[in-house]
Formats: C-alpha cells, structure tokens, sequence
C-alpha cells in the first residue's frame, strides 16, 4: 500500500474524492473493485455486489467488453431474478486511447475542486479526451465510438444531420415530432476506410430503429467541426450530447 498525494506526484492519476496530502491509500494504476450492498428494485432485497470505483482497460482488459455490452453494471437479484442495474459513480480510463470517461449518475455530487483536479493530472500526463456522463448508456457509447477510432464531439454532429434528414423525410406530423424528441445513438462501425458505414439507433415506434449513414456524412461533420472552432470541447471533463451541440447550432 502506498500513501500518496495528488498534488506531490502529478504524473500519477487520482480519483475522484482524493485529496491534497490526507495519505489516502491509492491503486493508482489499478481498477478499484469494491463490494457494496444493493436493494433489488422489485422486491428490496439487498445483495452484496461488486462495484467499480475505477475502470483501468490497460490492467483488466476483461473489463472493456463488460463495459460495451453494459453487463459490468448489471446484478440478478438471487431472491427474484430480477436483473437491475447497479447506479454509482466510476472513471473509466483507458490509458492506450488517452481516454478517460467520469460516470457521474445525478444526484451525486462531486466538488468542481475535484473535478479540476483530476483534469489536470489528466493534462498533465498529455493530451487526455476527458468526458463526463450521467447515465451507463452514455459511457457504454462513448467507449464504443473511441474504439471505432472515431470522434464522438462529430458524432453528435452526425446524430442531428441524421435526424433532421429523417424527420425531412417523415410527412406524417406526429411522428416527426416522435423523431425529433427522441435520443440517438451510436451502435456500429462496419467496414474498412472509406468504405465505412456508421450505424445509429433510435427508438421509433417502440422499438430500436437502426439508420446507417456514410463515412462521408462523418467527414462532413467533422469539416463543420473544424470550421468552428467554438465547437471544439474544452479540455476538462466536457459533457458532450445532443444538448451540448445544441447549445451550439441556436
Ligand atoms: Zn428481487
């Protein structure tokens, strides 16, 4: 065990809730597992299950797909069988990407100190993409986008073109409507350069509606990205979705 503070050793990274010389102990470089007890959403049963404090891929590359998949945050309930999804907080961190995503549910709360604290660690080991998510889905996308080897800032990009393509094309008012007010997602990559095809989803008359859209849609966003700017994310943990690019198109 190591006593270790973040501001005396900069080039390691800290987690969140790590103070300035408190000798907290630190698996700097490790996954933080943890057991916790949970109640079971239909019958209130508590189990005792296993939480990740922190995710490093680099250490427990078994992690990843668990993450893809969502299966990392799910639990059966041994009384009833129901499965639930297990909600706390953790930082996903991908050392080989630079890659380091802060999974913060709402309802938690975390002190901007810590915030910035973490970010410059993060800048400090150089040219970090740091994120801030509230909810599993959007940290099991996020990491499916990064290793695609894609930009998720020009996927959201691509997300609006292509629904406002489909809603152009929708003529029934309703359920354009429907369209427009519902999330989409990043789901797949296929094929090689060029060549690619991306896959979003979305919900469309209750079911997930799949919609693939050329890599030249990703190349033009990307050119509407680099043409402004302002669009650019920040350097610390920025919260890129559709409100954040909405914030830049009004
Ligand atoms: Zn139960």
């Amino acid at each position: 065990m190591l006593h270790i503070c973040y501001l005396c050793l900069p080039e390691i990274i800290f987690f969140p809730g790590e103070t300035h010389c408190q000798y907290n102990i630190l698996e700097t470089t490790m996954s933080i597992i943890r057991n916790a007890e949970a109640s079971c959403t239909k019958c209130g049963a508590k189990d005792n299950i296993t939480i990740y404090r922190s995710i490093n891929v680099s250490e427990n590359p078994e992690l990843k797909d668990k993450v893809k998949d969502g299966s990392l945050f799910l639990w059966k309930c041994p009384s009833c069988g129901q499965v639930n999804l297990a909600k706390y907080e953790t930082l996903y961190h991908d050392p080989d990407k630079k890659l380091m995503i802060w999974l913060l549910p709402d309802g938690i709360d975390i002190s901007e100190a810590q915030m910035n604290s973490i970010s410059l660690h993060a800048k400090a080991i150089g040219n970090y993409t740091l994120r801030l998510v509230s909810d599993t889905g959007s940290l099991m996308e996020k990491v499916l986008v990064a290793d695609a080897g894609l930009d998720d800032a020009v996927i959201e990009i691509c997300k609006y073109v292509t629904k406002m393509e489909i809603m152009a094309k929708t003529p029934d008012k309703e359920m354009a409507g429907n369209i427009a007010s519902s999330v989409f997602h990043f789901y797949s990559v296929q094929g090689e350069g060029p060549d690619r095809t991306i896959t979003l989803m979305y919900p469309s008359e209750g079911r997930m509606t799949g919609v693939s859209i050329g890599y030249n849609v990703y190349e033009d966003c990307l050119g509407i990205m680099q043409r402004n700017p302002a669009m650019k994310p920040g350097e610390g943990f920025e919260r890129i979705d559709s409100a954040w690019l909405e914030s830049h198109i009004r």
